[in-house]
C-alpha cells in the first residue's frame, strides 16, 4: 500500500480498517494513488460552477450528475460538509502515441469503472457515503434527464467540480500527484464519508 497516504484528522478507524482496501488492494482495483483527509480541508469556489455553465465539457444541463441537477452551489457545499472525512484517489492512463479524443474517452471509461469498484467496496462499510467523480455520467447510453428520474442512483457519481470543489488544492495538500508527465491523463474521484 505504498501509495496510501493519510492527511490530517482522518477517521483512523476507517483508515486502518483492513476490510476497506486490502481485499482487493487499491492497486488491484486500478487505483494509482489514494489519500485521506477531512472535509474541512476542502476548498470550494462558485467559480467552478461558472465554468460548468460555460459548458466546455458539454455536460451542463444534460445529466443528473452535473449542474443544475445536482442543486445550487450552496447546497452542494453544505452536503459535502455534512460528512467528516474524504478519500481522494486517482487513476492514470498512459496515452503515449494515442493522446487523442478516443484515448481520453477510454481513460475516462476506465476511471469510472475503477470508481465504481472502489465505491462498491467502500459502501459495504459506509453505505451513505457520497461519491463524486468526473464530469457527466457514462452509465446509460441515453440519460433520462430531465424528464424521468435517474435510472441508477446508486451508480450515479456527480461531478466533483459540479459540487464546487477545487480538486488541485486538496490534491496538493494531501501530497498526491496532479499529473504524471506528458501524454498521460490523471483523473480523480472523491468519497466523502
Ligand atoms: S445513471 Fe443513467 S439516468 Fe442516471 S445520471 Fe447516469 S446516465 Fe443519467
Amino acid at each position: 500500500m505504498n501509495n496510501l497516504r493519510t492527511a490530517s484528522h482522518a477517521d483512523e478507524k476507517i483508515v486502518n480498517h483492513p476490510g476497506v482496501f486490502m481485499h482487493p488492494s487499491p492497486q488491484e482495483i486500478g487505483v494509482e494513488e489514494c489519500a485521506f483527509s477531512t472535509t474541512d480541508q476542502l476548498l470550494f469556489s462558485d467559480q467552478t460552477r461558472t465554468l460548468c455553465q460555460r459548458n466546455s465539457c458539454g455536460q451542463f444541463n444534460s445529466t443528473w450528475a452535473c449542474p443544475p441537477a445536482v442543486g445550487n452551489y450552496e447546497s452542494c457545499v453544505m452536503k459535502c460538509l455534512s460528512y467528516k472525512n474524504v478519500m481522494i484517489f486517482s487513476t492514470v492512463a498512459d496515452l503515449k502515441g494515442r493522446y487523442n479524443v478516443r484515448g481520453w474517452h477510454e481513460a475516462r471509461v476506465r476511471h469510472e469503472t475503477v470508481t465504481s469498484r472502489v465505491a462498491q467496496q467502500f459502501r459495504t462499510h459506509r453505505p451513505d457515503s457520497l461519491v463524486l467523480s468526473t464530469e457527466g455520467c457514462l452509465v446509460c447510453d441515453r440519460c433520462t434527464y430531465p424528464h424521468e428520474p435517474c435510472r441508477y442512483p446508486d451508480k450515479l457519481f456527480p461531478s466533483v467540480e459540479g459540487y464546487g470543489i477545487i480538486v488541485m488544492d486538496i490534491v496538493i495538500k494531501t501530497g498526491l500527484r496532479y499529473t504524471h508527465g506528458p501524454e498521460t491523463l490523471t483523473y480523480f474521484s472523491f468519497i466523502l464519508f
